[in-house]
């Protein structure tokens, strides 16, 4: 993901993306620019949720995203799962496998309607970014 994208995701969920040199994120937003918005709505959701189930984002149990990557043509969000307030881990684990599955419609090239392409590798991809 471009350089733009990916500090907009970092400047507007710091919470989230905190500590980002000790886990995987320090390799970046491993996916393409086409799921910028996928990914934003999902950070968004996922602090909402935590929001809602009463932690603070100064908490050590504050949601912590470990890696966002591209596998099989679908988006990969992980997140620490440490002590959390009963009912939110399910709640994140729904939330991104509804990302996940919403990803392999998305081209991530570009964030057009997208399918599953097989022909070399896996990747999700509109028509045009297929050829
Ligand atoms: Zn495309």
């Amino acid at each position: 993901m471009n350089e733009a994208l990916s500090k907009k995701l970092l400047d507007d969920f710091p919470h989230l993306f905190r500590d980002q040199n000790t886990t995987s994120m320090q390799h970046g937003f491993e996916c393409g620019d086409g799921w910028f918005d996928l990914v934003y709505k999902l950070s968004r959701d996922i602090e909402a949720a935590a929001r809602e189930s009463g932690l603070s984002p100064d908490s050590p149990e504050w949601p912590w995203c470990r890696q966002v990557k591209e596998k099989f043509g679908s988006l990969r969000f992980i997140v620490f799962a440490g002590d959390r307030p009963l009912g939110l881990d399910e709640r994140i684990s729904e939330l991104r496998l509804a990302a996940l599955n919403q990803s392999l419609q998305i081209c991530e090239d570009c964030g057009k309607p997208g399918v599953l392409v097989t022909d070399h590798g896996m990747a999700t991809l509109c028509p045009e970014h297929a050829r």
